[in-house]
């Protein structure tokens, strides 16, 4: 079966381990990255992306999740997750490292405050009908370089991204019932899933 992880640092855990569950894929929640060598694909979940990465700093998990990605392993970033992916931070002050794996530059808290979250119907390459995306203090996507495909688009902005094996959206599509989202990354980490017999 295939295996997805959640890094379990901070954020919206729960909901994205419940939706791994839902579409008939294995869930594990990741707290150290010695967990990392079981999965075929990690999610990095939403939250907050400046206490997310002190924790990914302290745990260890920068470079193994690096090696992870450069292994052809699945990776997928929801809203603070996306951030810590994105190569470049609009304005960046923290003094910690980032991931860094996709050729973006994104700019954070793009949609207003906390009260200001929204939910938007959105075209999605690779599903047939809309996705009810849900946006909370959500980033978006400044600009891409040529090899990161432009998944969907609100408003002009860029909310959704694919650069290879690694997806990433503004929104959080754990906190829907729609399991579309979380099956197109079971799919990409499925290609990654190399058979226990083989
Ligand atoms: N605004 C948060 C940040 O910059 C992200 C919000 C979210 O993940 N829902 O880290």
């Amino acid at each position: 079966m295939v295996k997805i992880g959640v890094l379990a640092l901070q954020g919206a855990v729960s909901e994205h381990l419940n939706h791994i569950e839902k579409s008939g894929a294995e869930a594990i929640n990741v707290k150290n990255p010695e967990q990392l060598d079981d999965l075929d694909g990690l999610i990095l979940p939403g939250g907050e992306s400046t206490t997310m990465r002190k924790l990914m700093l302290k745990y260890g998990f920068l470079e193994p999740i690096r090696t992870f990605a450069k292994k052809g392993k699945a990776l997928f970033g929801t809203c603070a997750g996306m951030i810590i992916l994105a190569k470049d931070i609009e304005g960046d002050l923290e003094e910690e490292e980032s991931l860094g794996l996709m050729d973006v530059k994104v700019r954070r808290n793009s949609f207003g405050r906390q009260v200001d979250s929204f939910e938007a119907d959105l075209d999605i390459t690779g599903l047939d009908a809309p996705f009810p995306a849900i946006f909370i203090r959500a980033p978006h996507i400044l600009s891409v370089s040529d090899h990161v495909d432009i998944v969907s688009t609100w408003e002009d902005r860029i909310v959704a991204v694919r650069q290879g094996n690694i997806l990433a959206t503004s929104f959080h599509p754990e906190l829907t019932d729609d399991y579309r989202m979380i099956g197109l990354f079971i799919d990409m980490a499925r290609k990654a899933h190399v058979p226990a017999d083989s």
